[in-house]
């Protein structure tokens, strides 16, 4: 899936879900939180990994890193960025970067 089919389609379900009883549509604030809270389940397992490694568990990492993408993506597009574009620019610079090596 392309990064604005991906986009596309978290906010589609995001907004059917949403518009649930008692839910509200994320705001800048409320949607940078819900990420730190799933930066934060990243950390865990990764930290798992070293520490307690009986209860790392790389499907669950890769959960997690999944839902740190989707806060991405409704941050994103409540300020109305392309995620695609800025993509993009971001992968030219790490190649003008090591194009100066
Ligand atoms: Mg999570």
């Amino acid at each position: 899936m392309d990064i604005k089919k991906f986009q596309d389609e978290v906010i589609r379900v995001f907004t059917i879900f949403d518009h649930l009883p008692n839910r509200r549509k994320h705001t800048g604030l409320s949607a940078v939180t819900h990420l730190m809270e799933e930066v934060g389940e990243v950390a865990r397992q990764v930290t798992s990994e070293y520490h307690r490694p009986e209860k790392f568990d790389v499907k669950n990492l890769g959960q997690e890193l999944a839902d740190v993408l989707q806060f991405v993506v409704v941050i994103a597009d409540l300020y109305k960025i392309d995620l695609s574009q800025e993509m993009s620019n971001s992968i030219k610079k790490v190649e003008d970067k090591i194009s100066k090596f």
